[in-house]
């Protein structure tokens, strides 16, 4: 999604509202880190850019819905995520492209997709459970705990307390 900013340059409009939907494109950083992360829906953004009389500023919500494997139980699970960010804006003749803390106007155009992108990775959990307390599997038939106990004897996990009754024996 790439807003014209011209409208706000030229002082004719304070703020443009925007609303867009996407899908991670397979060869983006968001699709290549969460690999194992299917994000079936399209990721809804919507939001604002608004001249602060001096500066520009961009307001967005992004709701990303997805599904991937619980961390524990590899069970499905889906989840939604809500994320709101703020940003200050600059125009490349004002700041380094380097500058991290704006994002760059190249040509009176502004790219959002970059900055959701970034967004998403900062906010996106390292691992999903399907639940807070789920069980996972037992380590040694690996039954999903979930569905109820095993036979298998639990005091025998810790490997170095497997190793120490060997040379017990
Ligand atoms: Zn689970
Ligand atoms: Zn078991």
């Amino acid at each position: 999604m790439i807003l014209d900013m011209l409208p706000i340059l030229s002082g004719s409009l304070q703020q443009i509202d925007f609303e867009f939907s996407f899908r991670p494109s397979e060869d983006s950083l968001l699709a290549t880190v969460y690999a194992d992360v299917d994000f079936a829906e399209p990721i809804i953004v919507t939001g604002y850019v608004k001249n602060m009389a001096g500066y520009m500023v961009l307001s967005a919500d992004v709701r990303v819905s997805y599904s991937t494997l619980c961390a524990r139980c590899i069970e499905p699970v889906s989840n939604v995520l809500e994320i709101s960010f703020e940003k200050d804006i600059a125009s490349s003749e004002d700041v380094s492209s380097e500058n991290d803390d704006y994002i760059i106007i190249e040509d009176k155009k502004l790219d959002l997709l970059p900055s959701v992108e970034e967004e998403i990775m900062l906010e996106m959990p390292s691992r999903t459970l399907c639940k807070e307390d789920c069980l996972g599997l037992c380590h040694k038939c690996g039954k999903n705990l979930n569905e109820g106990d095993c036979d298998c004897d639990k005091k025998e996990v810790d490997p170095r307390l497997a190793i120490l009754k060997t040379l017990l024996q």
